[in-house]
C-alpha cells in the first residue's frame, strides 16, 4: 500500500512531459481516481449478484438527481441549507428509497427532538389538561402542571385546548402552535443570521416542551411513538440520549429518575414483543454540560443507581448542550472520573467551528476519557493526531 501511494504521489507530483505516451498519462490519472475512490465509504465493499441489481437502481436515481441539481443550482439539495432543501428531499427518489431500506442503528438521537412536530401537536397538545403560560422572555412552556415559578411564568396559565377553541381558526392554532417546537424557516439566513441565534432557539425549544413531556401519559404516548416512526423507517435498534426527568401525573404525584427509566424500559420491552424484528433501545444518560461540578457530581451519583439497576438498558454518559459555551470537559474532570468503569462514555465533542479553542480541545479530553464513541466531531479534521487516534482505537464518530 505504501509503495502505491508512493508511486501515485509521485505521479501528482511530477507531471508527465509531453514526449511520454498518452497512455501513461492515462494510467496514473485512472489509478488515482481508483485509488481515491477505494477510500470512500463503501469502497472496499463487494457486492452479491443481486445487491448490484439493487445499488443499479439507486444508482440511476442517485445520477438523475444529482445531474437535475447540476443543470438546477437551486434543485441542488446536497448543497443547500437544510430547510430550503427540504421540500425537495421529500420529494426525492432517492430518500424515497433510503427510507424503505433497512438500516441497522441510530446511535445518536436526543428523544425530546426525535418525533415529528405534526404528531406532538396532533396527540400531545390536544391531550386534556394541556396549559400553556409565557415568561418574561416571551417564551412559551407547556405543561399539565401549574408551578409558576419552575416555570418562570409572568402570565397567567391558559388551557390550549381553550385558546383553540376561541381562535378564529383552529388550523392556523395548530400551524403556529408547532411554530413553538420546530425550529423551521423558509428564511433561517433572516431568522437565524448566527450559530449563537439558532443554538439559542434550538435550546429554547426543549424548555417549551420539556415538561409537557414529563407529564406520565404524554411521556408514554410520545416515547411509544418515537419507536413507531424509527420502526417505520425501518431501523432495528435505537441508543436514545435523555436526562431521564423526573415524571408527574395529573394528581400532582411526581415519580423519581427510577421510574422513568423503568417507563422506558416497560415500554421496549412491550415494543420488541409486538415487533420481534426490532432489537430495541437503549439509554446514553445525558446532562447539561452547564452545571457546575459539584451538581454534576450529584446527577452523576443519580446516573449510577440508574445504571448499577439496569446495566444493559442505561449503557452509558454524556453531557449535551452548545459546546461553545458549555463548561470544557477539562474542566468537569473531576466530577466525570467519578463514572463507573461498566458506564461508557459518548461524549459529544469539537461540534464547533473554532479551532485552538477549549471547545474543539473537548476531543481530547473525550479520547483520554476513552470514549466509546465521538458526537459530531467537526473539529476532528482540524487535528490529525487526534484523528488518527480515533481512525485507530475504532471510535465512531455520530454525524
Ligand atoms: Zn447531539
Amino acid at each position: 500500500m505504501k509503495r502505491l501511494l508512493f508511486l501515485l504521489l509521485h505521479l501528482i507530483s511530477h507531471p508527465l512531459i509531453q514526449s511520454e505516451p498518452a497512455l501513461s498519462y492515462e494510467h496514473a490519472r485512472q489509478a488515482v481516481l481508483t485509488a481515491e475512490e477505494k477510500l470512500m465509504t463503501g469502497g472496499h465493499t463487494h457486492l452479491s449478484t443481486q445487491e448490484a441489481k439493487v445499488d443499479d437502481i439507486f444508482m440511476e436515481y442517485k445520477f438523475g438527481e444529482l445531474s437535475q441539481g447540476c443543470r438546477n443550482a437551486e434543485q441542488n439539495a446536497a448543497a443547500l441549507h437544510f430547510f430550503k432543501a427540504k421540500p425537495l428531499i421529500d420529494r426525492s427518489v432517492v430518500f424515497n428509497f433510503l427510507q424503505k431500506m433497512p438500516k441497522g442503528a441510530v446511535l445518536h438521537l436526543h428523544n425530546t427532538a426525535s418525533v415529528s412536530s405534526k404528531w406532538v401537536i396532533q396527540n400531545i397538545s390536544y391531550m386534556s389538561g394541556m396549559l400553556r403560560c409565557t415568561t418574561a422572555t416571551g417564551h412559551s412552556v407547556l405543561t399539565f402542571r401549574r408551578l409558576p415559578k419552575e416555570h418562570k411564568c409572568q402570565s397567567q396559565y391558559v388551557l390550549v385546548a381553550d385558546e383553540r377553541k376561541n381562535s378564529v381558526d383552529r388550523q392556523v392554532y395548530d400551524n403556529n402552535f408547532e411554530r413553538l417546537i420546530n425550529l423551521y424557516t423558509p428564511v433561517p439566513e433572516l431568522e437565524y443570521p448566527t450559530i449563537t441565534h439558532v443554538w439559542d432557539r434550538f435550546q429554547d425549544i426543549f424548555s417549551v416542551l420539556g415538561d409537557a413531556l414529563s407529564y406520565l401519559p404524554a411521556f408514554r404516548a410520545y416515547h411509544w411513538q418515537m419507536l413507531e416512526e424509527l420502526y417505520n423507517d425501518n431501523l432495528m435498534y435505537v441508543e436514545i440520549r435523555s436526562s431521564c426527568k423526573k415524571l408527574y401525573d395529573a394528581s400532582g404525584r411526581t415519580f423519581p429518575r427510577k421510574r422513568t427509566i423503568r417507563e422506558l424500559y416497560a415500554l421496549n420491552n412491550k415494543f420488541t414483543q409486538l415487533h420481534p424484528d426490532f432489537l430495541g433501545m437503549k439509554i446514553i444518560f445525558a446532562v447539561h454540560r452547564g452545571k457546575e461540578v459539584d451538581q454534576l457530581r450529584e446527577t452523576i451519583a443519580e446516573f449510577k443507581q440508574l445504571h448499577e439497576m439496569y446495566p444493559n438498558f442505561v449503557v452509558g454518559f454524556d453531557l449535551v448542550g452548545q459546546e461553545d459555551k458549555g463548561k470544557p470537559l477539562y474542566t468537569l474532570l473531576p466530577a466525570l472520573r467519578d463514572l463507573p468503569s461498566t458506564a461508557r462514555l459518548f461524549l459529544h465533542g469539537g461540534e464547533t467551528n473554532w479551532f485552538g479553542s477549549s471547545t474543539d480541545i473537548n476531543l481530547l479530553d473525550a479520547l483520554l476519557l476513552n470514549t466509546t464513541r465521538i458526537g459530531h466531531g467537526y473539529a476532528l479534521a482540524k487535528h490529525p493526531i487526534l484523528l488518527n487516534a480515533v481512525k485507530t482505537r475504532h471510535i465512531a464518530v455520530e454525524r
